[in-house]
Protein backbone atom coordinates (compact mmCIF):
# COMPACT_ATOMS: atom_id res chain seq x y z
CA UNK A 1 0.00 0.00 0.00
CA UNK A 2 3.03 2.34 0.62
CA UNK A 3 4.25 1.62 -2.12
CA UNK A 4 1.55 2.49 -4.15
CA UNK A 5 1.13 5.67 -2.49
CA UNK A 6 4.79 6.39 -2.83
CA UNK A 7 4.24 5.54 -6.82
CA UNK A 8 1.30 7.88 -7.24
CA UNK A 9 2.79 10.99 -5.39
CA UNK A 10 5.99 10.45 -7.45
CA UNK A 11 4.99 9.72 -10.99
CA UNK A 12 1.48 10.96 -11.31
CA UNK A 13 1.29 13.50 -9.71
CA UNK A 14 3.85 15.25 -11.57
CA UNK A 15 2.43 13.68 -15.04
CA UNK A 16 -1.06 14.63 -14.36
CA UNK A 17 0.54 18.37 -13.77
CA UNK A 18 2.36 18.35 -16.70
CA UNK A 19 -1.27 17.56 -19.01
CA UNK A 20 -3.58 19.95 -17.11
CA UNK A 21 -5.03 22.16 -19.37
CA UNK A 22 -3.36 25.86 -18.25
CA UNK A 23 -0.97 24.54 -15.50
CA UNK A 24 1.68 27.46 -17.49
CA UNK A 25 0.31 29.80 -20.10
CA UNK A 26 2.06 28.83 -23.30
CA UNK A 27 3.88 31.93 -24.68
CA UNK A 28 3.42 33.38 -27.85
CA UNK A 29 5.29 36.32 -29.11
CA UNK A 30 3.44 37.30 -32.52
CA UNK A 31 5.93 39.41 -34.54
CA UNK A 32 5.21 41.71 -37.47
CA UNK A 33 7.62 42.89 -40.30
CA UNK A 34 6.35 45.93 -41.67
CA UNK A 35 8.69 47.45 -44.22
CA UNK A 36 8.42 50.90 -44.84
CA UNK A 37 8.15 53.09 -47.66
CA UNK A 38 7.36 50.98 -50.63
CA UNK A 39 7.19 53.07 -53.46
CA UNK A 40 7.53 53.68 -57.43
CA UNK A 41 11.29 54.84 -56.95
CA UNK A 42 12.50 51.70 -55.02
CA UNK A 43 14.95 49.56 -57.25
CA UNK A 44 12.85 46.81 -58.91
CA UNK A 45 15.78 43.88 -58.34
CA UNK A 46 16.36 45.26 -54.69
CA UNK A 47 12.96 44.72 -53.88
CA UNK A 48 12.31 41.37 -55.38
CA UNK A 49 15.63 39.89 -53.77
CA UNK A 50 13.98 41.05 -50.53
CA UNK A 51 10.58 39.91 -50.96
CA UNK A 52 12.40 36.17 -52.09
CA UNK A 53 13.90 35.73 -48.79
CA UNK A 54 10.49 36.05 -47.51
CA UNK A 55 8.12 34.24 -49.38
CA UNK A 56 10.86 31.05 -49.34
CA UNK A 57 10.47 30.91 -45.77
CA UNK A 58 6.25 31.63 -45.99
CA UNK A 59 7.06 34.81 -43.81
CA UNK A 60 4.54 37.47 -44.15
CA UNK A 61 5.40 41.29 -44.57
CA UNK A 62 2.96 44.59 -43.96
CA UNK A 63 4.28 46.88 -46.55
CA UNK A 64 3.87 50.34 -45.86
CA UNK A 65 3.25 51.81 -49.24
CA UNK A 66 3.69 55.37 -50.23
CA UNK A 67 0.73 55.65 -53.36
CA UNK A 68 1.89 59.50 -54.55
CA UNK A 69 5.21 61.09 -55.61
CA UNK A 70 5.03 64.62 -55.12
CA UNK A 71 3.01 67.44 -53.46
CA UNK A 72 -0.58 67.06 -52.75
CA UNK A 73 -1.17 70.64 -53.60
CA UNK A 74 1.90 71.68 -56.30
CA UNK A 75 2.96 74.90 -56.91
CA UNK A 76 1.45 76.78 -60.06
CA UNK A 77 2.79 75.17 -63.05
CA UNK A 78 4.32 72.15 -61.34
CA UNK A 79 3.02 68.77 -62.05
CA UNK A 80 0.52 67.01 -59.98
CA UNK A 81 1.55 64.38 -57.96
CA UNK A 82 2.61 60.78 -59.87
CA UNK A 83 0.87 58.07 -58.28
CA UNK A 84 1.97 54.29 -57.76
CA UNK A 85 3.31 52.72 -61.29
CA UNK A 86 1.77 49.85 -62.54
CA UNK A 87 4.84 48.27 -62.41
CA UNK A 88 5.33 48.58 -58.57
CA UNK A 89 1.75 48.05 -57.99
CA UNK A 90 2.00 44.10 -59.95
CA UNK A 91 4.81 43.31 -57.77
CA UNK A 92 2.39 44.20 -54.61
CA UNK A 93 -0.35 42.28 -56.59
CA UNK A 94 1.69 39.28 -56.66
CA UNK A 95 3.06 38.90 -52.90
CA UNK A 96 -0.54 39.64 -51.89
CA UNK A 97 -1.11 36.55 -54.36
CA UNK A 98 1.43 34.75 -53.08
CA UNK A 99 -0.90 35.22 -49.28
CA UNK A 100 0.13 36.59 -45.81
CA UNK A 101 1.14 39.97 -46.65
CA UNK A 102 -0.65 42.88 -46.16
CA UNK A 103 -0.53 46.30 -48.12
CA UNK A 104 -0.94 49.29 -45.50
CA UNK A 105 -1.20 53.16 -46.74
CA UNK A 106 1.84 55.45 -45.88
CA UNK A 107 0.10 58.85 -46.02
CA UNK A 108 -0.07 60.27 -49.45
CA UNK A 109 3.16 60.73 -51.02
CA UNK A 110 5.62 60.91 -47.56
CA UNK A 111 5.69 65.00 -47.98
CA UNK A 112 7.08 66.91 -45.34
CA UNK A 113 4.37 69.28 -44.40
CA UNK A 114 5.87 70.44 -41.14
CA UNK A 115 5.91 73.86 -40.00
CA UNK A 116 6.84 73.80 -36.63
CA UNK A 117 10.36 74.63 -34.95
CA UNK A 118 12.66 73.31 -34.31
CA UNK A 119 11.33 70.82 -37.01
CA UNK A 120 10.31 67.71 -36.44
CA UNK A 121 8.95 65.93 -39.73
CA UNK A 122 5.28 65.23 -40.20
CA UNK A 123 2.76 64.86 -43.29
CA UNK A 124 -0.03 65.07 -41.30
CA UNK A 125 0.95 66.88 -37.68
CA UNK A 126 -0.56 69.90 -37.60
CA UNK A 127 -3.12 70.01 -40.49
CA UNK A 128 -6.34 70.65 -40.40
CA UNK A 129 -9.15 67.41 -39.98
CA UNK A 130 -10.45 68.48 -43.92
CA UNK A 131 -6.34 68.55 -45.41
CA UNK A 132 -5.33 65.03 -43.72
CA UNK A 133 -8.74 63.73 -44.87
CA UNK A 134 -8.18 64.87 -48.55
CA UNK A 135 -4.48 63.65 -48.28
CA UNK A 136 -5.46 59.88 -46.46
CA UNK A 137 -8.66 59.61 -48.99
CA UNK A 138 -6.82 60.17 -51.67
CA UNK A 139 -3.90 57.60 -51.20
CA UNK A 140 -6.14 54.82 -50.09
CA UNK A 141 -8.76 55.37 -53.26
CA UNK A 142 -5.32 54.91 -55.26
CA UNK A 143 -4.09 51.80 -53.39
CA UNK A 144 -7.35 49.68 -53.93
CA UNK A 145 -8.01 50.57 -57.52
CA UNK A 146 -4.76 49.87 -58.75
CA UNK A 147 -4.47 46.74 -56.25
CA UNK A 148 -7.97 45.21 -55.87
CA UNK A 149 -7.84 44.98 -52.07
CA UNK A 150 -9.51 46.94 -49.61
CA UNK A 151 -7.10 49.31 -47.28
CA UNK A 152 -7.06 48.64 -43.65
CA UNK A 153 -3.94 49.95 -41.91
CA UNK A 154 -2.76 53.19 -41.80
CA UNK A 155 1.24 54.25 -41.11
CA UNK A 156 1.51 58.11 -40.66
CA UNK A 157 5.01 58.42 -42.30
CA UNK A 158 7.57 59.52 -39.90
CA UNK A 159 5.21 57.94 -37.08
CA UNK A 160 3.85 61.12 -36.62
CA UNK A 161 0.26 62.11 -35.81
CA UNK A 162 -2.04 64.09 -34.44
CA UNK A 163 -5.73 63.73 -33.13
CA UNK A 164 -6.93 65.14 -36.54
CA UNK A 165 -5.39 61.81 -38.30
CA UNK A 166 -7.10 59.49 -36.03
CA UNK A 167 -11.08 61.17 -36.74
CA UNK A 168 -9.40 61.55 -40.79
CA UNK A 169 -9.07 57.54 -40.20
CA UNK A 170 -11.76 56.43 -38.79
CA UNK A 171 -13.89 58.89 -41.69
CA UNK A 172 -12.17 57.50 -44.35
CA UNK A 173 -13.08 53.61 -43.27
CA UNK A 174 -9.14 52.76 -42.02
CA UNK A 175 -9.05 50.94 -38.68
CA UNK A 176 -5.70 49.98 -37.77
CA UNK A 177 -2.31 52.33 -37.03
CA UNK A 178 0.53 51.57 -36.70
CA UNK A 179 3.01 54.27 -34.76
CA UNK A 180 5.27 54.78 -32.04
CA UNK A 181 5.29 52.21 -29.35
CA UNK A 182 1.82 50.66 -27.58
CA UNK A 183 0.59 52.64 -25.05
CA UNK A 184 -2.12 51.04 -23.59
CA UNK A 185 -3.45 54.96 -22.90
CA UNK A 186 -3.82 56.29 -26.06
CA UNK A 187 -5.29 52.79 -27.11
CA UNK A 188 -8.09 53.10 -25.38
CA UNK A 189 -8.59 56.94 -25.81
CA UNK A 190 -7.99 56.63 -29.39
CA UNK A 191 -10.32 53.48 -29.86
CA UNK A 192 -8.66 51.63 -32.62
CA UNK A 193 -6.42 49.32 -32.67
CA UNK A 194 -2.66 51.10 -32.22
CA UNK A 195 0.06 48.31 -33.12
CA UNK A 196 3.64 50.17 -32.43
CA UNK A 197 6.76 49.66 -33.80
CA UNK A 198 9.58 49.36 -31.34
CA UNK A 199 12.30 47.14 -33.02
CA UNK A 200 14.49 46.95 -35.91
CA UNK A 201 15.60 44.22 -37.63
CA UNK A 202 18.85 44.29 -36.43
CA UNK A 203 17.54 44.38 -32.96
CA UNK A 204 14.67 42.21 -33.36
CA UNK A 205 16.40 38.54 -32.54
CA UNK A 206 17.50 40.24 -28.98
CA UNK A 207 14.01 41.87 -28.74
CA UNK A 208 12.45 38.42 -28.84
CA UNK A 209 14.91 36.45 -26.52
CA UNK A 210 14.14 38.89 -23.96
CA UNK A 211 10.39 38.31 -24.65
CA UNK A 212 10.62 34.77 -24.45
CA UNK A 213 11.82 35.76 -20.34
CA UNK A 214 8.48 36.41 -19.79
CA UNK A 215 5.88 33.46 -20.75
CA UNK A 216 2.52 35.23 -18.83
CA UNK A 217 2.09 37.50 -21.47
CA UNK A 218 1.38 37.71 -25.60
CA UNK A 219 3.30 40.52 -27.24
CA UNK A 220 3.07 41.76 -30.45
CA UNK A 221 6.89 43.33 -32.05
CA UNK A 222 6.61 45.15 -34.69
CA UNK A 223 10.26 45.24 -36.73
CA UNK A 224 10.46 48.26 -38.89
CA UNK A 225 12.81 48.10 -41.80
CA UNK A 226 13.72 50.38 -44.92
CA UNK A 227 15.06 48.83 -48.19
CA UNK A 228 18.49 51.58 -47.73
CA UNK A 229 19.12 49.44 -44.39
CA UNK A 230 20.35 46.55 -46.10
CA UNK A 231 24.25 46.72 -47.08
CA UNK A 232 23.82 44.94 -50.29
CA UNK A 233 21.83 47.87 -51.77
CA UNK A 234 22.93 50.56 -49.62
CA UNK A 235 26.46 50.81 -48.53
CA UNK A 236 25.73 52.54 -45.29
CA UNK A 237 23.05 50.37 -44.15
CA UNK A 238 23.45 48.43 -41.33
CA UNK A 239 22.30 44.65 -41.93
CA UNK A 240 23.06 42.00 -44.78
CA UNK A 241 20.38 40.21 -46.75
CA UNK A 242 22.61 37.02 -45.40
CA UNK A 243 22.14 38.52 -41.96
CA UNK A 244 18.47 39.06 -42.39
CA UNK A 245 17.50 35.60 -43.75
CA UNK A 246 19.84 34.32 -40.67
CA UNK A 247 17.92 36.18 -38.52
CA UNK A 248 14.27 35.27 -40.11
CA UNK A 249 15.75 31.31 -39.99
CA UNK A 250 16.52 32.12 -36.49
CA UNK A 251 12.98 33.16 -35.59
CA UNK A 252 11.09 30.00 -37.96
CA UNK A 253 13.09 27.91 -35.20
CA UNK A 254 11.17 29.57 -32.73
CA UNK A 255 8.18 27.27 -31.36
CA UNK A 256 7.00 30.84 -29.38
CA UNK A 257 7.00 33.02 -32.04
CA UNK A 258 4.17 33.58 -34.58
CA UNK A 259 4.52 35.98 -37.43
CA UNK A 260 1.24 38.15 -38.32
CA UNK A 261 0.29 41.44 -40.37
CA UNK A 262 -0.76 44.43 -38.75
CA UNK A 263 -4.15 43.17 -39.15
CA UNK A 264 -4.16 40.05 -38.06
CA UNK A 265 -2.22 41.06 -35.04
CA UNK A 266 -4.77 43.82 -34.48
CA UNK A 267 -7.46 40.76 -34.53
CA UNK A 268 -5.63 38.60 -32.09
CA UNK A 269 -4.62 41.63 -29.91
CA UNK A 270 -7.58 43.76 -29.85
CA UNK A 271 -10.81 41.12 -30.96
CA UNK A 272 -13.67 43.55 -29.74
CA UNK A 273 -12.47 46.96 -30.66
CA UNK A 274 -11.16 45.47 -34.21
CA UNK A 275 -14.79 44.17 -34.64
CA UNK A 276 -16.65 47.53 -33.76
CA UNK A 277 -14.98 49.43 -36.08
CA UNK A 278 -16.72 50.02 -39.40
CA UNK A 279 -14.13 49.26 -42.22
CA UNK A 280 -13.92 45.22 -41.38
CA UNK A 281 -15.29 43.52 -43.73
CA UNK A 282 -17.90 40.90 -41.77
CA UNK A 283 -16.25 37.70 -43.41
ZN1 LIG B 1 8.33 56.36 -44.23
Amino acid sequence: MKFRVLFLALFMVPVALCFAPNAQASPRIDVVIRFDDYCSGMATDSVLRFFLLFEQRSIPITFAVIPFEGPFAPPPGQPDAKPLTEEKAWILKRMLSAGNFEVAQHGFSHEDNTTETPKHSSEFRGLTLEQQMQRIKRGKELLESRLGIQVQSFVPPWNTFDENTIVALKRCGLCILSAGKSDPELQSSYSIPVIGCGAGVATLRKRVEEEQKDLDHHPVITALFHIYEIKDFEPSGTFTLAELAETLDWLKAQPDVCFDTLQGAAKRQYPNLYQSMPAVDPQ
